[in-house]
């Protein structure tokens, strides 16, 4: 609208080049990718779900809980929690009766753990305030279900409901940026904006959560970040980096002359415009990653004899915000900057606070280092252990704590990092 009103702030299109315009065009990559995708698909749980399960709220159900699953994790390892998980908890109304430990107990293992504890939230919230009704449109998902983004949304919406809505994750970006010569700073907004755009005149109309479904799978087995198979590709004629690769620079595109020269706001940099050692995979570009935050965290492993003589650990409860909410660990104490030298007396100072008695840290012993890296920390755990003779007694005013087996340890909400540990 600011364009037709000759808005002056308003950004001109795109150059044609970086644009699907040629309803033609878009029409025979439909197909094509359609028809590559009905021999080629992988065979998924949640597929077989999204395609026979008449219940609507059902189906909606079993799509959310795989894209959840699916943020930040391989297929591969989310195929077994989602088969558990399904088989566990088959309806929203199951989820929302859960607890947050029977949550973190099953998610235990595959990381971002506030996806779990959020998905459950959202159940219950479907099933008191909108009567166990999901939400039909990608619109009054991402509106009303806390935690489901616009990706989750469209995917949920198009996949479970036929809505004809675009999706945008890292494998449609890493595709759309290559069929169009995309180089400009990949999580900028302007160019999510426009692979949004793109995804949305892109989507076939009959077919609109196969389609998605499609080109994520080709981001993920064909057109992959590194040694993308070109020669397979089921759309390569489409593909305008493939064509720069092949015929160089400028391709054989109408009105391309107009772009790469000025400052197209989704050309790669003019000072790094194309190296041919690169090929198709020039694109996407990302603007360089923030560092993690690195930190350093004292825990102690404290070990009992039980009443049959088997180990015991003691694992403490992390509150239910912020990092690994509710899950389970070894006392743990962070360890400031200006305290790591003294990390065995901060520790020792915390196990007191804790137990209500005295300890010694000359009596913890140094077992070693365990390094975890999370999203955005780098975490380095120092381990401490510390075997009791008699009985302790916990201060029941802190966090929740008991004593388990190695087994039962195992079987606990417990993070990854902590299993290293
Ligand atoms: Fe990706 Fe190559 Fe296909 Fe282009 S031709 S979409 S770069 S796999």
């Amino acid at each position: 609208a600011a364009l037709l009103a000759g808005d002056p702030a308003a950004a001109p299109p795109p150059p044609p080049v970086h644009l699907f315009s040629d309803p033609a065009e878009v029409e025979a990559l439909r197909g094509n990718l359609l028809s590559w995708y009905d021999r080629c698909k992988r065979d998924l749980p949640w597929r077989a779900l999204a395609a026979t399960e008449p219940d609507a709220d059902r189906r909606g159900y079993a799509v959310w809980v795989s894209e959840i699953m699916l943020q930040q994790t391989q297929v591969a390892t989310v195929i077994d929690y989602y088969n558990r998980w399904m088989q566990k908890w088959p309806t929203l109304q199951a989820l929302a009766q859960a607890s947050l430990e029977e949550v973190n107990e099953l998610w235990a293992g595959l990381g971002y753990y506030s996806r779990g504890k959020r998905l459950q939230e959202a159940a219950r919230k479907v099933v008191s305030e909108l009567a166990g009704r999901m939400p039909r449109t990608a619109e009054d998902l991402q509106k009303l279900l806390p935690g489901v983004g616009r990706y989750t949304a469209g995917a949920i919406a198009s996949i479970s409901y036929g809505q004809a809505t675009g999706v945008v994750d890292g494998n449609v970006i890493r595709v759309l940026c290559r069929l169009r010569c995309i180089g400009a700073d990949s999580s900028s907004l302007a160019v999510i904006d426009q692979l949004w755009d793109m995804a949305n005149v892109l989507v076939d109309r009959s077919r609109p959560g196969d389609f998605n479904q499609a080109l994520m799978e080709l981001g993920a087995t064909v057109c992959v970040p590194k040694a993308p198979l070109c020669g397979e590709c089921p759309v390569k004629q489409h593909c305008r980096a493939r064509c720069r690769k092949l015929f160089g620079n400028p391709p054989p595109v109408p009105d391309v002359e107009d772009c790469g020269v000025g400052d197209c706001p989704l050309c790669p940099p003019a000072t790094e415009p194309w190296d041919s050692s690169l090929g198709v995979t020039n694109f996407p570009r990302k603007a360089a990653k923030k560092p993690p935050r690195v930190m350093r965290t004292a825990t102690c492993v404290l070990e009992r004899r039980g009443c049959h003589g088997t180990l015991e650990y003691l694992i403490v409860q992390r509150p239910s915000s912020g990092l690994l909410p509710g899950l389970w660990e070894f006392p743990s104490v962070p360890l400031a900057q200006d305290l790591q030298e003294k990390e065995r007396e901060v520790l020792a100072d915390h196990l007191q606070a804790w137990m209500g008695q005295p300890v010694a840290a000359k009596g913890l012993q140094f077992i070693g280092e365990v390094i975890h890296i999370f999203s955005h920390i780098h975490q380095t755990y120092v381990v401490y252990s510390l075997p009791l003779d008699g009985d302790v007694t916990l201060d029941p005013a802190l966090s929740p704590s008991r004593w388990v087996t190695e087994d039962e340890f195992h079987a606990s909400a417990v993070s990854t990092a902590m299993k290293k540990v």
